[in-house]
């Protein structure tokens, strides 16, 4: 009788423990729009050959869980980043373009909706607008993710704790046609808005925060990390801001999704530092909910995964095998920016501007010409280009976020060829991307083989009752 009862009990406490262990209080879902494996092994390359400050702390790729996602689409091999946050916001895969709807437009319940239904504080968070796709799955249903007024619209009346991001696309329905205000609906809704550094203390009693960038100069982004600190919002601030929200808030736990979402811009426009430049801010976001793991290891899940892949980066390209970080190290200044640099030289001199002039742009901000030699036929072509740009016979090369003339375009090409990043294409690839994880319930993401994008919401959602 005795040796049952103990059996029992032992039986009971195992699986108390596996419901416990199962069961974190506080989740994060860190998602790096675009980060692919190329990208994480960019990110570790760099911390190889660079002195590395965090060298002490752990980096996410670090973590003791680590797994392969697939990410297509019901439509197509290659996802968007619609359908790609449908399936990781809600377990369901759709069409391109489809926000938290399935292929048949039927709308879907979003982890995040469940969790607040639990009782649960829940943030969402993006270093990119709030009403692009992948935080809009997170709290919207729309059959396209270019209904920005309707997506804004619908995180006004989501209940969530707070909402961060650069800005709206369309807060007053000018692209809908529709006149309107999304602030007073969150307004009206128990929303305090707040704006860049004003958010860094919300204050206690705020029932429901919006808070937004407030440099108008970066509408679609908080601003890209490698153009430097600009003393206003970034994604780490975000996190620890979040934390510090909810963690006093909501006693019995909460969810945040915290999207790195430029890291994406920075690989539609083939961009080595600027790629870098978020993956580092990512990864130090990141690390803001492992210092919060540290203190709670038995209650909090740390999840990173991706959307999809975004230029088909490799490290190593044209044949070479090699990979040289130390000349992206120095660049401080993205694609956009120096594209922008380049158009106040030309507009400031006109027909006069000179080859030296742009050298020296080049050389000032990429080492190009400088540290990194140009070859005779390098310089040739560059100059070729600059001609064209000067005779107004340029073409401006599009890509997804950001237009960019042919000799800027034709310099970071050859800046990508010295670093030896190859790029295979300006828009997503189909590639897989890594999973990692750690802490309570990490364990389940463990030894499960390559899984999908839609499995990983389903397994955050079975942790909690
Ligand atoms: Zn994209």
């Amino acid at each position: 009788m005795k040796s049952i009862r103990i059996t029992l009990v032992l039986l009971l406490l195992s699986i108390v423990t596996t419901v416990c262990a199962a069961t974190p209080k506080y989740i994060f879902y860190f998602i790096g729009d675009g980060m692919g494996l190329g990208q994480v092994q960019a990110l570790r390359t760099y911390f190889k050959t660079i002195d590395d400050e965090a060298a002490p702390l752990m980096h996410f790729y670090d973590f003791p869980v680590a797994g392969i996602v697939t990410t297509y689409s019901a439509d197509s091999d290659v996802t968007d980043s619609a359908a790609a946050g449908t399936a990781l916001a809600c377990g369901s895969k759709t069409r391109n373009g489809m926000i938290g709807m399935d292929a048949d437009t039927v709308a879907l319940t979003s982890v995040a909706k469940r969790m607040k239904a639990a009782g649960r504080g829940v943030a969402i968070m993006s270093s990119v607008c709030i009403d692009d796709a992948t935080p809009a799955a997170f709290y919207a249903s729309r059959p396209s993710r270019g209904d920005y007024y309707e997506i804004a619209r619908q995180g006004a009346a989501s209940g969530f704790d707070l909402l961060a991001g650069a800005y709206f696309r369309d807060p007053y329905g000018i692209k809908a046609r529709t006149a309107g205000n999304v602030f007073t609906e969150f307004q009206a809704n128990g929303y305090t808005i707040m704006r860049g550094r004003n958010g860094y203390n919300i204050p206690q009693d705020a029932q429901r925060v919006l808070w937004l960038d407030n440099d108008s100069t970066t509408e679609n982004c908080i601003g890209y990390a490698v153009d430097g600190d600009n003393g206003d919002m970034t994604l780490p601030v975000m996190v620890r801001t979040g934390i510090d929200f909810l963690y006093k808030k909501y006693p019995r736990g909460f969810f945040m999704m915290a999207e790195g979402g430029a890291i994406d811009h920075m690989g539609h426009g083939n961009d080595p530092a600027g790629v870098l430049g978020e993956l580092r801010e990512f990864d130090a976001a990141v690390r803001e909910a492992y210092e919060f793991y540290k203190k709670h290891p038995r209650e909090t899940l740390i999840v990173i995964t991706a959307d999809h892949e975004t230029g088909g980066l490799s490290m190593g390209a044209d044949g070479v095998y090699a990979v040289d970080m130390s000349i992206v190290e120095p660049v401080n200044i993205s694609k956009g920016a120096f594209a922008q640099e380049m158009r106040s030289l030309m507009n400031k001199n006109g027909k006069s501007t000179t080859w030296e002039q742009v050298k020296s742009l080049m050389a000032q901000h990429l080492g190009l010409g400088a540290d990194v030699p140009l070859t005779a036929g390098e310089e040739g072509h560059l100059m070729i280009q600059f001609q064209k740009v000067l005779d107004n016979r340029s073409e401006d090369v599009k890509t997804l976020y950001q237009n960019f003339d042919e000799l800027t375009d034709d310099i970071f090409k050859l800046f990508s060829a010295k670093c030896h990043f190859g790029w295979t294409t300006t828009g997503h690839s189909g590639n897989p991307v890594p999973i990692f994880a750690i802490g309570a319930g990490a364990e389940k993401f463990d030894n499960r083989g390559w899984i999908d994008n839609t499995q990983i919401p389903l397994m955050l959602r079975g942790m909690v009752k």
